[in-house]
């Protein structure tokens, strides 16, 4: 059932996905990481998110070199039959690491048909948790002046750029790089939005569920072991909505006036989005924890504590929920301290709301505000 708008990919049927270099041709290098490997992990887990999807996929054999490649795709596929598409991960030095880690592209033919694809990709990217220098380019504008995986083979090919080597490595990110890829494939390739769609196996644990009325999130912490980041954002949506935040801030002791509701839940959700990954990252699959909160005492009534070790291999202890609602609780606690102090006089808008919290040290990350703020349209969507 495809409906992509794409002109390029209305036709074909299946996606075809090659690990960038080989054997031995290591790629980029970053300490003991190299490109080669982690493109061949991000290949076989964007693969089963497609395959879980109901989208045919063919995987290139990982041990051919460029050329064989090429010439594999080109002795099965006609124009018209596959997307197919490369993943590689990016180099460079000096980049902000946040930058660094979350910076994807897509390199595209020189055809108006091939360049659609390429902006919708990018877009897609962003929408997943992308960084918002996440590009989209002409092959023929590479570093290396043109892409044979794109020049040479027969049907509708593009190549993408996943991260950079100088960034993350840890298996949670190749996951959320896996996902970010995955969805924007997805989105290009069928027309469907990723968030809407259910996987199969967990569209059965959904109806069942349907059938039981309450207690939601308990449910969704016992289906912990295997969830779909998509079930698991519109659930945090979905309790969020339906819980009053008047009785929240009066249960943390936090004096807002009513009238500043207005925008508080679209940017707090939006930051959830963020920093959780579109909910894929390990801390909200395992801990219900989608704002990377580290443990703290006022934090006791509604968390425990959970040994987490971040990106860059500091490993403390992080808030651990039992249930959406505890978190959401447990979130506006971890606001209400004292290093916050004032928060609530910027309750205005959600930019003003944001900017205060980082004034406060929240995080260094200076591209943290715009990100959030494009992420509030689509978290008020969430919200409904
Ligand atoms: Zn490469």
């Amino acid at each position: 059932m495809k409906t992509s708008s794409l002109e390029i990919l209305q036709s074909p049927e299946v996606i075809v996905l090659a690990a960038g270099h080989g054997d031995k041709d290591s790629g980029a290098t970053f300490g003991q990481f190299k490109e080669s490997e982690e493109a061949i992990t991000i290949v076989d887990r964007v693969a089963a998110i497609l395959k879980e999807r109901d989208v045919n996929v063919t995987i290139l054999p990982h041990e051919l070199d460029l050329e064989d490649s090429i010439a594999w795709v080109n002795k099965r596929f006609k124009f018209g039959e596959a997307w197919v598409i490369e993943v590689h991960r990016d180099s460079a030095d000096n980049l902000d690491p946040d930058d660094a880690s979350r910076r994807c592209g897509i390199y595209t033919g020189t055809s108006s048909r091939s360049i659609e694809v390429g902006t919708f990709v990018r877009q897609s990217f962003l929408r997943h948790g992308a960084h918002s220098k996440s590009w989209n380019r002409l092959h023929t504008e590479s570093p290396r002046g043109s892409l044979g995986w794109i020049r040479q083979t027969i049907p509708a090919a593009h190549l993408i750029e996943l991260g950079f080597m100088e960034g993350r490595n840890d298996d949670e990110h190749l996951t959320f790089l896996a996902r970010v890829a995955g969805a924007a494939l997805y989105e290009a390739f069928t027309g469907h939005s990723f968030e809407d769609t259910v996987s199969r196996s967990r569209a059965v644990e959904l109806v069942s569920r349907k059938t039981r009325s309450h207690g939601l999130s308990r449910e969704v912490t016992a289906a912990a072991a295997t969830p779909s980041s998509a079930d698991l954002l519109k659930s945090l949506a979905t309790a969020y909505r339906d819980i009053d935040l008047a009785a929240v801030f009066k249960k943390v002791k936090a004096d807002v006036r009513p009238e500043d509701y207005s925008e508080l839940k679209e940017a707090t959700l939006a930051q959830w989005i963020l920093e959780s990954g579109w909910a894929s990252s390990k801390l909200a699959r395992e801990a219900l924890n989608f704002g990377g909160l580290k443990f703290r005492k006022e934090l006791k009534p509604y968390a425990t504590e959970y040994q987490y070790t971040d990106w860059q291999g500091e490993t403390t202890m992080y808030c651990k929920f039992e249930t959406l609602e505890a978190f959401i609780t447990g979130y506006w606690a971890f606001i209400q301290r004292d290093v916050y102090r004032g928060w609530t006089e910027h309750t205005g808008s959600a930019a003003d709301f944001i900017d205060y919290l980082l004034d406060c040290g929240y995080t260094t990350s200076d591209t943290y505000l715009n990100e959030v703020m494009s992420l509030v349209p689509k978290a008020a969507v969430l919200l409904g």
